[in-house]
């Protein structure tokens, strides 16, 4: 299983993420953080690969993938 976790609150919304997805797994979404800035959201996620691209590509830090092993 993989999770990816958006810190939203360290976002500034470049939308390279969203832009670099190769599943298309994320989106911005409608809400905005402290900040005044729009943030993706995870969704498709049967389609991530846990490529761990939008993780790299975040020029603020703000997504962390977690890939779990079954047990
Ligand atoms: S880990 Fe890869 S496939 Fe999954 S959301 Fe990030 S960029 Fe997309
Ligand atoms: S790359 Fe980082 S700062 Fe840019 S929209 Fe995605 S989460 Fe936000």
């Amino acid at each position: 299983m993989i999770e990816v976790v958006i810190n939203s609150e360290w976002c500034k919304g470049c939308g390279l993420c969203v832009h670099f997805c190769p599943k298309d797994c994320l989106s911005m979404g409608s809400e905005i953080n402290a900040k005044g800035y729009s943030y993706p959201v995870f969704g498709n996620e049967e389609e991530c690969n846990g490529c761990t691209a939008c993780g790299k590509l975040c020029p603020d830090l703000a997504i962390n993938i977690y890939r779990y092993k079954d047990i």
